[in-house]
């Protein structure tokens, strides 16, 4: 079956992935998966693993063939002869450029635009595709780029279906698109690989835990089987597969699970990140899915350089979308429209971020994922200097399920998502790419915008930063309560507010200013400048949520807690129609938190 020692024909190739995409078992898919690999030279078994999952290489290394269906169809059409018209007509009515070209490909002979190709090559006529062939041609595909790099791809993807037969010609056109269609996944693979090696599926999952490339583990594996797995450590450079959490819904089941004490963080909500900085002195940034995001955040990774004094190292830590003028948490959302900005300096300063490291796995030539973590937390202080942009997570050890619930509503009230409570016994390693009981989520599931929007009171500012140095970067506000004749704080607002507005809230404020806190506000947090209430706003939020920090409804719910807004944004106007007596009542604020409860019990969610 394979051409010589150390290729197969594509064609076996293809018959496989025929048969695989015939298939609706699993088994039988791993099955066939199994055969093909059995029959496939150590030496080409990356090429044909990466073909079946659609790529070049690992998605972490990033390389794109930077094919789209046009030039697909240039190709074809140079290749056949056929018009493109005909091709995009065929492919109208098909929706698959795979059955397109097959049957282009079947209808026409193969014409001479491919011949000359096939000197270009250098290549003799009649020669059939081999795996490696093909591989070869899309890497070069691939690494084609500057000036003319589309005729060279074209030019390339010419030669593969000039020589292509129909059913390979399918599945070359939807690889280059992207659209491969076979549903393998990793883990098919690596049963594939355990069935055709004999290998226990156990060393190959650590192995890719550990090195997520699955090219380059078969090869190892077909090269010089089992045995070779032990050679692959955690590596600066190559992510590893991140530890997962369990979830409960209440603090008494965590500290249980957890044996009575745990490691209790923030859990900030932004984009995962694993940090390696290579031997090389080079950063590399992966997202949650390992992809290289580097690109995305120059900023991070200038910080952690700084921040971290290291040769080698692996961190993870939360990248969070942060209010440079008041230092507050943005929303998870402001991370994506940074990522969709193409000029990234203008994005970097539109959305600017720190991050908040939480784990230490590499450093230094040492593997850390072993140890427990609080030995892999003291490494982490030990060698982080943390700065503006690089924090440690906050933390704190908890052995007490009401003293949980309080720390999981300040997070709440700081902006996170709740908290992330973590084992510190003996066995609490960093556990790759598992998701198990060792690190368990306590966290809010809902966060539907708030329907109604409040109006709200001043009652305190806090100096800006940056931008806003010199005017108030965030207000403190509160509803009323009648009852009392109060004025409850139930949030701190910096965001909404233009320049403009910036500039008229001070003159606005300004003449309520006092040098203390008014008698009817009752707070628990001491802003730089205190006003008499006065001035209303409209604010919208994300949701009412339990909070320590305010005084609104202290109590109501929860003793030593009351209710905040997650979120909260000033809608732009002036509520100066309205006297502070007229603003939201704090009775208000506990219906629609009550409401916002309702609605989630009949979403059949944990309120
Ligand atoms: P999962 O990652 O568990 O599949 P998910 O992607 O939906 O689920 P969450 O359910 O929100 O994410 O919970 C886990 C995520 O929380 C982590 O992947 C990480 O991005 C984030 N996170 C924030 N703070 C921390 C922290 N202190 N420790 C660990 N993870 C944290």
């Amino acid at each position: 079956m394979s051409t010589g020692s150390n290729d197969i024909k594509f064609i076996d190739v293809v018959k496989a992935l025929e048969s695989i995409e015939a298939t609706t078992q699993r088994t039988v898919m791993a099955k066939l998966l199994s055969s093909l690999l059995k029959k496939t030279p150590p030496n080409v078994i990356d090429k044909v693993i990466y073909f079946i999952l659609g790529q070049l290489r690992p998605d972490w290394e990033g390389v794109e063939l930077g094919v789209a269906e046009k030039l697909t169809f240039r190709a074809i059409a140079n290749a056949t002869g056929a018009p493109i018209k005909q091709i995009e007509d065929l492919y109208k009515r098909l929706g698959d450029v795979g059955e397109t070209a097959r049957r282009i490909m079947s209808s026409k002979p193969q014409q001479g635009g491919g011949k000359s190709i096939l000197e270009f090559f250098g290549g003799g006529g009649g020669e059939e595709l081999t795996m490696g062939k093909v591989y070869d041609t899309l890497m070069s595909i691939a690494r084609a780029s500057g000036e003319g790099a589309q005729d060279t791809k074209v030019k390339l993807l010419t030669y593969l279906f000039s020589r292509a037969k129909p059913e390979e010609a399918k599945y070359i056109a939807r690889f280059v698109i992207g659209r491969l269609r076979l549903g393998v996944a990793d883990m098919t693979i690596l049963d594939a690989l355990s069935d055709a090696y004999k290998v226990p599926r156990e060393a190959l999952e650590r192995a890719y835990h550990i090195y997520p490339d699955l090219g380059y583990i078969a090869k190892m594996v077909a090269q010089e089987g089992q045995n070779a797995l032990a050679k692959i450590h955690v590596t600066p450079g190559v992510p590893i597969q991140p530890m997962l959490a369990e979830r409960l819904s209440t603090s008494t089941e965590i500290l249980a699970k957890l044996g009575g004490v745990a490691m209790v963080e923030y859990k900030y909500d932004g984009e995962r990140a694993q940090i390696h900085k290579t031997r090389d002195g080079e950063i590399r940034i992966f997202s949650r899915r390992l992809e290289n995001i580097t690109h995305a955040y120059p900023d991070v990774a200038e910080y952690v350089k700084e921040a971290i004094d290291a040769k080698e190292y692996i961190v993870e830590g939360e990248i969070v979308a942060i209010d440079p003028d008041t230092g507050e948490f943005r929303p998870f959302q402001e991370l994506m429209h940074r990522k969709r900005k193409h000029d990234i300096k203008e994005a970097m300063k539109e959305y600017p971020v720190n991050i908040f490291l939480f784990d230490i796995m590499y450093i230094d030539g040492q593997d850390l994922t072993n140890l427990p973590l609080i030995d892999r937390k003291r490494k982490l202080l030990e060698v982080l200097k943390p700065s503006e942009y690089v924090h440690l997570a906050t933390w704190r050890i908890i052995n007490d399920a009401e003293e949980l619930d309080k720390f999981f509503h300040e997070a709440i009230s700081d902006g996170c998502e709740g908290v992330m409570c973590k084992s510190i016994k003996a066995d609490s390693i960093y556990e790759m790419g598992a998701r198990g009981w060792l690190w368990i989520k306590y966290k809010r599931d809902y966060r539907s915008e708030l329907t109604d929007t409040l109006d709200l009171v001043v009652v305190g500012a806090f100096w800006g930063r940056g931008k806003r140095a010199g005017t108030y970067g965030a207000l403190l506000i509160a509803a009323y309560d009648p009852k009392t004749d109060q004025f409850y704080t139930v949030s701190k607002v910096g965001s909404g507010f233009t320049d403009e507005d910036l500039v008229k809230l001070k003159q606005m404020l300004d003449p309520y200013r006092i040098p203390h806190k008014h008698p009817r506000v009752v707070s628990k947090m001491e802003p730089d400048v205190w006003f008499v209430p006065a001035v209303v706003l409209e604010i919208i939020g994300a949701e009412i949520t339990l909070s320590p920090l305010h005084t609104c409804c202290m109590g109501a719910i929860r003793p030593g807690v009351g209710l905040a807004i997650r979120f909260p944004r000033f809608t732009g106007r002036y509520r100066t129609d309205k006297s502070p007596e007229q603003a939201t009542t704090v009775d208000e604020i506990l219906e629609m938190y009550k409401e916002q409860k309702k609605v989630k019990i009949e979403e059949g969610a944990n309120p």
